[in-house]
């Protein structure tokens, strides 16, 4: 029998072993099976001109959706009058990307939504080690260019869904050990401004409208294409230690962070309601040494990602039992450490999809919250976390931990220094209930990470009242003022902006 294939046997067995052994212990496999089954209905597809984001809680009329026409000889002057029409008609510009925020970033109501996604021309200069790649770019679609030329993405998101405009312009973050937002890996970009201009801004030049677009959620102008640092491609070994939550730090500065090579590192805590967030699992990637086979040359393919339906059987069978729950966690502590492959290479590891653990149901839709706190209340804020948890009793998915360095690039920056961020995902019920639900406790959270010095992550549900978005982001203000600098007319908006931004109350 071949090496994979046996894996995957071996695999099965234990996970139909764990299933009948927890079948002892609690409620029945039907509970699993049906909410499994709630899984396979297509997400319903949009009426004309309408249009929504990941969170499926958006859906508003548009005036029209524009593609960035890529078979013409100058878009950019396409966009440029796409532009001066939208000003002519007074219809407002949003800009898409993959639309994986869940606030309405991408959209005004009535307006016209720039889709981006079409734009993803790439070039790889090999002497400077940066790409130059359209916004519109998918890391999908970037890996497995980089990849034929030994290279990596340098800091991204844990998954390959997401645009490059919409990453930039959100700041996003991933588990690549001991880095800043992505920001810090942006050499240099150019953007369209609302009276068609095209800037070229970088740390020399246009200083401060590069940290205004870089996290500026689409409001300053439509990023055209990036410059992005680059790194090799290598290989890694994991490393997986399962500690209860009190001595996860501990564990991370004694037995993780001084070993050589450490690339990757993120934890996930156990959601079962009766050790909540009480055990954790610390995943480390370190580089391998040569001699061990890091030397991946240009030939070495990406595979298709493994095992994905029983992958994604398992976690969303976790999505509304208790039983699914305690079974996934049992599978994640138990089995996975002995089956993981000894080695993956860091763009195998990239290149995962969202797709492998989406939400498919008609009911319901799975919402991501994000909470950064200074190291040292960390501890403290987990019992917080716990406490709010147990009072709300919410569908809990997921909570990874990662680690973030100090962002000294952008200006509506939330790790001012170094932070530990909370990713949590729960299963939200689309009705007015579960949004009451959710918004109550998203409240809860924010206001326990203000609490610890901390902020919440602003591409998510705009749950946060006005005074807690202005205490997490004191800037805030002055970000909106320099936003009518740069765009007196206010032609760029979304959803975001019509909350906190156009009303600009400073409290
Ligand atoms: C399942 C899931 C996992 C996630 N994991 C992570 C994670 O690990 N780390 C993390 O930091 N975040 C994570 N996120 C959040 C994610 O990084 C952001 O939602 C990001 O914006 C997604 O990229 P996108 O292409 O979908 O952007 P979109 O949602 O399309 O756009 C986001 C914002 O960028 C603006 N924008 C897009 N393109 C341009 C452009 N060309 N010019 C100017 N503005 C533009 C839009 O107007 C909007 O305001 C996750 C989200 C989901 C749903």
């Amino acid at each position: 029998m071949k090496r994979k294939t046996k894996r995957r046997y071996m695999l099965i067995i234990l996970l139909i072993t764990a299933l009948a052994s927890s079948a002892f212990l609690v409620s029945p496999l039907t509970e699993l099976s049906e909410s499994v089954s709630r899984d396979k209905h297509p997400n319903g597809s949009l009426p004309c001109g309408h249009a929504d984001d990941a969170s499926r809680l958006n859906k508003a009329k548009v005036n029209e959706i524009w593609e960035i026409p890529v078979d013409h000889e100058n878009p950019e002057a396409q966009i440029a009058e796409l532009l001066e029409r939208a000003r002519k008609e007074g219809l407002k510009v949003s800009i898409a990307g993959a639309k994986h925020s869940m606030g309405g970033h991408t959209i005004y109501p009535g307006g016209i939504v720039i889709n981006t996604t079409p734009w993803k021309h790439m070039e790889l200069d090999t002497k400077r080690n940066l790409l130059k790649v359209e916004a519109g770019a998918l890391w999908e679609d970037i890996i497995p260019y980089l990849n034929t030329h030994g290279k990596s993405v340098s800091i991204m998101q844990s998954n390959n869904s997401f645009s490059v405009g919409g990453s930039i312009s959100v700041n996003c973050h991933g588990w690549q050990y001991d880095r800043p937002p992505i920001a810090s890996s942006v050499e240099s970009f150019r953007i369209m401004l609302a009276d068609g201009s095209i800037k070229h801004c970088c740390r020399e030049q246009n200083q401060e409208l590069f940290s205004l677009a870089l996290g500026g959620y689409g409001l300053f102008g439509i990023i055209l294409d990036v410059e992005l640092r680059v790194v090799a491609n290598e290989t890694y070994r994991l490393e997986q230690y399962i500690v209860p939550v009190n001595k996860s730090l501990g564990t991370f500065d004694n037995k993780i962070k001084n070993q050589p090579g450490l690339e990757m590192v993120y934890a996930r805590m156990n959601i079962v309601p009766d050790d909540l967030l009480g055990e954790v699992i610390l995943n480390a990637f370190y580089r391998m040494p040569q001699s061990e086979g890091s030397d991946i040359g240009v030939s070495d393919k990406l595979l298709e990602p493994s095992l994905i339906e029983l992958r994604r059987a398992v976690f969303r069978g976790s999505a509304e039992s208790y039983f699914g729950k305690k079974l996934r966690w049992n599978a994640e502590t138990k089995l996975q450490p002995s089956l993981k492959s000894k080695s993956i290479s860091r763009n195998q590891l990239l290149n995962e999809s969202v797709e492998v653990f989406e939400n498919r149901t008609t009911d319901t839709t799975d919402i991501l919250h994000e909470y950064f706190v200074p190291r040292h209340r960390a501890a403290s804020f987990v019992n917080a976390m716990r406490r709010i948890l147990e009072r709300h009793e919410p569908n809990l998915l997921n909570v990874t931990v990662r680690s973030v360095n100090r962002d000294d690039d952008t200006f509506l920056r939330y790790a001012d220094r170094q932070m530990i961020a909370f990713v949590m995902l729960y299963v939200q019920e689309k009705t007015h209930e579960g949004e009451d639900e959710m918004r109550a406790l998203t409240r809860d959270l924010i206001n326990a990470s203000l609490r610890h010095k901390g902020r919440y992550y602003l591409p998510y549900r705009l749950h946060a009242t006005h005074k807690q978005f202005h205490r997490a982001y004191p800037q805030a203000s002055e970000f909106f003022a320099l936003k009518r600098k740069y765009d007196p007319e206010q032609l760029f908006q979304n959803q975001f902006y019509l909350k906190y931004g156009s009303i600009d109350e400073t409290l």
